[in-house]
């Protein structure tokens, strides 16, 4: 298990809370929120699991998160099964899904249907851009829940409540929540779609492992899964700071154009490997993030 410390000398209540790691994945190989992320990290984070630190001060969000789930199970009625894990084996490794929320029902014909919800605390920015990752995790509980109760899925839906919401934005801003919390509807695959996926994910976790035993190296994790942010071209006035405008930096032709149109210059604003720079646990141990650090010096 990753250490735990608490530079900042916070109540040992948080961090006995922060141990008690309520995704942990049960008795399975993956979970799913393990299966939609990059197999370099899993497979880097177990290797490394002992070696780990995270202050508890860092882990404000995700204790959030958990004190949120917490209050909604209180909640729950015969319609509405929280906090329900569930497991099925794929191609030889046990899965398993955590669903925070089964709303359920009875159809005309007298089977039964289920609305899957899952709680995240996030910000107005990841509502307004809705995450390929919330479509991904949400249609792998689906095919979780029909497949191990034979319910019939009918919606997918995030409940996201809104960390940073402002009721100003909330005013004129297009596509801001217009309340604090609000249900962002996930389309939901047919039952081929998400089969295909879910094997394909665990193929490629599967082979990250038998690359790691047998001391190769691990596939890359991808743009996505290094939250790339790519670089930006801007033109800038000699002597000074704002950019008189800001090219993609695929558009080097126009930006080079427009410098010297305006006898300004070009500066380079390199890309950014986000998660790899501020985010990931497991960077210091990681080649890929040493050689792209390379190429940038
Ligand atoms: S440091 Fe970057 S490239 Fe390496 S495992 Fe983490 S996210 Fe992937």
């Amino acid at each position: 298990m990753a250490k735990i410390t608490n530079n900042l000398g916070l109540p040992q209540t948080l961090v006995n809370l922060a141990r008690r790691d309520r995704y942990s994945r049960g008795k399975s190989r993956l979970s799913v929120t393990q299966i939609i992320d990059s197999p370099r990290v899993r497979v880097l984070r177990e290797k490394h699991e002992d070696e780990i630190t995270t202050d508890v001060s860092e882990m404000v969000w995700p204790l959030m998160g958990q004190a949120f789930h917490h209050v909604v199970e209180q909640g729950a009625d015969s319609e509405h099964l929280p906090e329900e894990r569930l497991f099925l084996d794929v191609n030889g490794w046990t899965i398993s899904g955590g669903v925070d929320l089964q709303s359920l029902g009875i159809n005309g014909a007298g089977d039964h249907e289920v609305i899957i919800s899952d709680y995240k605390l996030t910000s107005a920015w990841a509502i307004m851009n809705n995450k390929a990752d919330w479509e991904r995790q949400l249609n792998l509980y689906a095919h979780l829940v029909e497949r191990t109760k034979n319910y019939k899925v009918t919606g997918l839906q995030i409940i996201a409540v809104c960390r940073d919401w402002n009721r100003h934005e909330a005013g004129y801003k297009e596509g801001y929540p217009k309340a604090p919390i609000s249900m962002v509807p996930q389309r939901l695959w047919d039952e081929a779609e998400r089969l295909s996926y879910l094997e394909g994910r665990v193929a490629l976790h599967q082979e990250a492992q038998r690359l790691q035993e047998w001391g190769e190296s691990l596939p890359e994790c991808s743009d996505d899964e290094r939250w790339y942010r790519p670089g930006k071209l801007g033109v800038v006035k000699p002597g000074g700071k704002r950019a008189l405008k800001v090219f993609e930096w695929n558009e080097r032709d126009d930006a080079e154009e427009f410098a010297k149109a305006n006898k300004a210059e070009l500066e380079e604003r390199p890309g950014l490997n986000t998660r790899c720079e501020s985010f990931c646990s497991v960077s210091q141990w990681c080649e890929q993030f040493k050689k792209l650090k390379g190429e940038e010096q």
